[in-house]
Formats: structure tokens, sequence, C-alpha cells
């Protein structure tokens, strides 16, 4: 049994990956300040002796004794994000420091959720971990996707100055149960708007792609990550190489709910990227991992994990 501390716990992802981690036999401490996270994410964990719950922020020092540390904790959704840029800053930046300096002291392991967004608006399709990226460092999404660079620079440095066991990988656009109602993001978005019959609002033309991996691909993603030998690192993308137009999703999302909701189009937010993919093949070689999980499959569970949401809570 190892005890992990899993920051951001009570997230979209990190909620999964708490229950994956308890399931697995281990013990789970998640840390949150509930900025985008929902105790209704963790309350089915709450009985379980070998969770915890810690309310804190990682703009903080926390000292604890464990043998990882999963670094989630950030706001992830362009709306969530630009909210408070500079708190999004700080979360990225001094939560790595802290988190970094946390694992360099007690000699954890410690794995940096880092996104596909360091790629920012790519020219290089699809996308290799070796692509530096097309990032606007002055735009409203530098504050993630900057704050999440700085972040990977900060692994590399602890990693090399101070030998601490680091792994980065990118997540490409993730999906799934536990997403936040109101985080704006297109999944999320979509499906609550096709329950609804409320229109669909795609941004732009809707020809932008995406590439949307179900958070259990993720997950396994991540374990398979913090398993291998200290000489792997990263950074590896992971993430489901089947692109889609947004437009393509919107018509998916309708057709799977049976919705009699139209499609409605509305101004494209700046520095929209125009595409995104990854490539996969590292994850491949080095974590025998790619995702399993076909879009229609997944949306299907989600579109479930929703229904029920909109009939338990009436104020979504
Ligand atoms: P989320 O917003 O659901 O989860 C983030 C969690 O971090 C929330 O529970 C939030 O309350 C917590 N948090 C935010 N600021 C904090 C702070 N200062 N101190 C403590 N806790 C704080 O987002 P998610 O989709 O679950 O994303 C989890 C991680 O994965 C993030 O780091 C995100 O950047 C990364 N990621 C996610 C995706 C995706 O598509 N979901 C893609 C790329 C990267
Ligand atoms: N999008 C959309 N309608 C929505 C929400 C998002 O058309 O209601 C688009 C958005 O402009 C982007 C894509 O869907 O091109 C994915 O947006 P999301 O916020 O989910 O993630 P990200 O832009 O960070 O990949």
């Amino acid at each position: 049994m190892k005890r992990i501390l899993v920051t951001g716990g009570a997230g979209f992802v990190g909620s999964h990956l708490c229950q994956r981690l308890l399931n697995d036999g281990n013990e789970v401490i998640s840390l949150d300040n509930y900025f985008t996270g929902q105790k209704r994410n963790i309350v089915h964990l709450m009985n379980n002796p070998y969770f915890e719950v810690v309310r804190h922020d990682v703009t903080k020092p926390f000292f604890i004794e464990v043998d990882e540390i999963y670094n989630l904790a950030c706001p992830a959704s362009p709306i969530h994000y630009q909210y408070n840029p500079i708190k999004t800053v700080k979360t990225s930046v001094m939560g790595a420091i802290n988190m970094l300096g946390l694992a360099k002291r007690i000699k954890a392991k410690i794995l940096q959720a880092s996104t596909s967004e360091v790629y920012g608006d790519p020219e290089v399709h699809p996308q290799v971990e070796s692509y530096w990226g097309h990032v606007n460092p002055i735009g409203i999404r530098s504050c993630y996707d900057e704050g999440k660079r700085v972040a990977e620079t900060l692994f590399m440095n602890y990693y090399h100055q101070n030998n601490v066991k680091i792994k980065i990988i990118r997540i490409f656009n993730t999906y799934g149960p536990h997403m936040h109602p109101h985080d704006g993001r297109v999944v999320s978005n979509f499906i609550i708007q096709a329950l609804k019959d409320e229109n669909i609002t795609v941004y732009g033309d809707g020809q932008q792609t995406r590439s949307f991996q179900f958070v259990d691909d993720l997950i396994v993603a991540m374990l398979g990550m913090m398993a291998t030998g200290d000489e792997f690192i990263g950074p590896v993308n992971t993430g489901n190489p089947d692109e889609f137009t947004i437009l393509e999703l919107a018509r998916k999302v309708i057709d799977l709910t049976g919705s009699k909701s139209k499609i409605i189009y509305k101004p494209l937010p700046q520095d929209d990227p125009t595409q995104r993919k990854p490539d996969i093949t590292l994850a491949k070689e080095k974590l025998n991992w790619k995702p399993k999980i076909k879009l229609e499959v997944g949306l299907k569970k989600t579109i479930i994990y929703f229904e029920k949401l909109l009939k338990e809570d009436n104020t979504i």
C-alpha cells in the first residue's frame, strides 16, 4: 500500500484518480481548495477509511509524508482559468514549486498534469512532444498556457538540479462524468444544452478540431506513467488521436440525446486553437498505452451522468 497525495483531488480528473488509486488498495489524500472542484465528486469516497480530504491552496506550502504526488491542482476550463488569471499563474507556478519542494524533501515521486495547451495554436499537426509550441504569451489563454509551461520548466529544473523523481504528462481534451456543469467546456456545454433542448452554441464556424479522450483512458495513462522507471520522465502526450470538428461533435451529441436542439453560431473566442490532435507514439512505446474508448461510447456514459445530475439539481 502506498500513500498518495492528489492535488486537485475534488476536480473532474482528480476525483476519478482518487477513486482508482483507492480501488487499487492505496491510501489517498485529496488536497483541494474547491475553486472548481466539487464535494459531490468525492462524497462517495468519504466513508473509505483510507481516503483523507484536506482543504488547502497549493500556492501555500504543505507538509505531509507520502510516496507519490499527482499534481493536478489548477482550473482547466477557459472560463474558470480566465476568471482570475493572476491566480491561475500562481496556482501553476507556486503550486509546482511547493509540490516539487515537498517531493524533494520527502523523496517522493511526482507527476505533473501538464496540457496540450503548451503547444498553443499548433503549426505542427499532429502534435509531437518534441514540438516547442506556438503560444501567444500575452493573450487571454496565456495565464494557463504559460503557467503550465513554467511548471514544466520547474519540473525539469528540480530533476536536473535536485534529482527529484519527476513525470510529466501532456493531457489533451478529456471529458466524462464529474465535469463541472458550468465550466463552459464544449462537451459539458453541448450535452447540457441538448438535454434541455436549448440551442447548441458552436463558436466560430465549428471547423476547429479537437481530439476527445474519455477520462478512464486518461487515468490508465496516468498510472502507467507513474509506474515507469525513474529514467523516463516525459513529457508524454496522453489523448485520443480520433479528431473531430466541433460541428461534428455538436451533431453527434444531438443524435445521441435525441434532442430537439438547434445549432447556433457564436463568435470564436480569442486565440482559440484551430486544430489539436496528439501523436501518441511515445505513450504507446513507453507506457504500452493507447485509448480504448470511442467517442460515442464515452459520450453515452457522460450523457447518463448529466441526465442524473439535471434531475437531482434544478439549478443547472
Ligand atoms: P478541474 O477544474 O475539474 O480540477 C482542478 C482541481 O484543482 C479542482 O478541484 C480545483 O478546485 C483545484 N484547484 C484549483 N486551484 C487550486 C489551488 N490553488 N489549490 C488547490 N486546489 C486547486 O480540472 P480537471 O479537468 O480535472 O483538470 C485537472 C488537471 O488536469 C489540471 O491541472 C488541468 O490543467 C489538467 N488538464 C486537464 C485537461 C482536461 O481536458 N480536463 C486537459 C489538459 C490538462
Ligand atoms: N466551444 C464551442 N461551444 C461551446 C464551448 C466551446 O464551440 O459551448 C469550442 C471552443 O471554441 C473550442 C472547442 O469548442 O474551439 C473546445 O473548447 P473547450 O473550452 O472545451 O476546450 P479548449 O478550447 O481548451 O480545447
